[in-house]
């Protein structure tokens, strides 16, 4: 790499944000933080703008960039702050930006991802919902544009780093006959059935393993996460559904697999810290120090792999079916889980009832096909209308 890289970080208040700017840190002679957005935590990205300096701020409102910007003039900073998707999709397509890390959690990350897609960028990809939601316009934006789209997702990132370069010729091409998309399980891997439906947000979000922000962690215990990540790896791999195989491996050492037709099955492994994907995409195809600390496998001992119980995860299954009904069907599933995520958070419906408020809405809803992005957008409101009558019908 010759030059330093310009980084948009998209979501620099979460987990995801957080982790990749404590990267960009540690090697200041290849990246400089150009833009960061947050929604809520103000004041977390105050203190990350004195920290990094970038050239831009995003927020949501007016009132909290009148906030944001009065504080960064007191603290003798030049960020200037902007306002909105509008600022999202600017700071995401600016021509001096050389990277977007895409972080921002859900449907409201699309359009910014999309624009930074759409001018070529190298994006990192975190947000899988972005790509769930569009799939097919999405990777054709990819191609049109010729941005470089590297995953973030842990398992995404390790089926890339176990792929050839050359795996857009297709995986048969290459002779993949499947990948292995490991799944921890979550919280409630062996939580008695019959008291699943009075876990609380608290439970749901202590993920044994990783640490993350809470829409996801929900997703990780209903296992929609996996649901969401293999539409995701059909996306970024075309992959068919049925060349993705989901395992359950509650150490979440190894990241995922891919299955060769000579036999060979590689995979990779590491510690569970999503720094290690963040400095490989970031990096990429150079590796650099990502602060994880190496491998011990004496300490860990054991790996463990299990088939997933689609009674315990209603979700997966769910998901999958959407999958290969395709069309509007990923856009559905994902908004309607959005809305179901954030009741059961808000303690209006149970830990069951996420399941069936996605699955009546689902079969309330016809699939049609997706050629615009004006669809995937309707189809994202008319899932979040039908899940707003769900809960007024059957929610606390
Ligand atoms: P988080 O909740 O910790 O952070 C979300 C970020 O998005 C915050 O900066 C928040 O300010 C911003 N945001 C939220 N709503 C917004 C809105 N309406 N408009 C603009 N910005 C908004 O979430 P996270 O755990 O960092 O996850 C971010 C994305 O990365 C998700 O799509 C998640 O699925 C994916 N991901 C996360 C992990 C992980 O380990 N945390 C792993 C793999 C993939
Ligand atoms: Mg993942």
């Amino acid at each position: 790499m010759s030059k330093v890289q310009q980084v948009t970080v998209l979501g620099a208040t979460g987990s995801i944000g957080l982790s990749t700017l404590d990267v960009i840190a540690r090697h200041p002679e290849l990246f400089k933080v150009f833009a960061l957005s947050g929604f809520t935590r103000l004041d977390e990205l105050l203190k990350l703008c004195v920290r990094h300096q970038p050239r831009y701020a995003v927020v949501p409102t007016f009132e909290a960039a009148g906030r944001l910007q009065a504080a960064l003039i007191g603290a003798g900073l030049g960020t200037r702050v902007l306002l909105g998707e509008d600022g999202l999709c600017e700071v995401a397509a600016h021509p001096e930006v050389d990277a977007v890390m895409a972080a921002i959690v859900g449907a409201a990350g699309l359009r910014p991802t999309l624009a930074a897609v759409e001018a070529g960028k190298k994006v990192l990809l975190a947000n899988k919902e972005a790509l769930v939601m569009s799939g097919a316009l999405f990777m054709e934006a990819v191609r049109r544009s010729g941005a470089l789209l590297l995953p973030i997702d842990s398992e995404h990132n390790a089926i890339f780093q176990c792929l050839p370069g050359d795996f857009s010729r297709g995986l048969g091409a290459v002779g993949v006959r499947r990948i292995l998309l490991t799944a921890s399980g979550g919280p409630f891997r062996q939580t008695p059935l019959e008291q699943l439906q009075a876990v609380t947000p608290e439970q749901a979000c202590a993920h044994p393993v990783w640490s993350m922000g809470r829409k996801i962690s929900v997703d990780s215990a209903t296992m929609m996460n996996k649901g969401l990540e293999l539409i995701e790896a059909c996306w970024l791999f075309d992959a068919r559904p049925d060349q993705v195989e989901v395992v359950i491996h509650p150490q979440s050492v190894v990241h995922s697999l891919v299955d060769y037709v000579d036999g060979s099955v590689l995979a990779q492994l590491g510690n569970p810290d999503m720094r290690t994907p963040i400095a490989n995409a970031l990096a990429w195809p150079a590796r650099i120090d990502s602060g994880v600390e190496p491998l011990d496998l004496f300490r860990i001992g054991q790996l463990n792999f299990e088939a997933p119980d689609e009674q315990r995860f209603p979700c997966l299954r769910l998901a999958r079916q959407a999958a290969e009904a395709g069309g509007s069907a990923p856009a559905l599933l994902n908004a309607v889980n959005e809305v179901a995520v954030a009741a059961f958070l808000d303690r209006r419906i149970g830990y069951l009832d996420i399941a069936s408020m996605i699955e009546s809405v689902l079969n309330q809803e016809p699939v049609v096909p997706v050629n615009e992005l004006e669809t995937v957008f309707a189809m994202d409101a008319r899932a979040r209308t039908l899940a707003a009558h769900w809960l007024e019908r059957n929610g606390r």
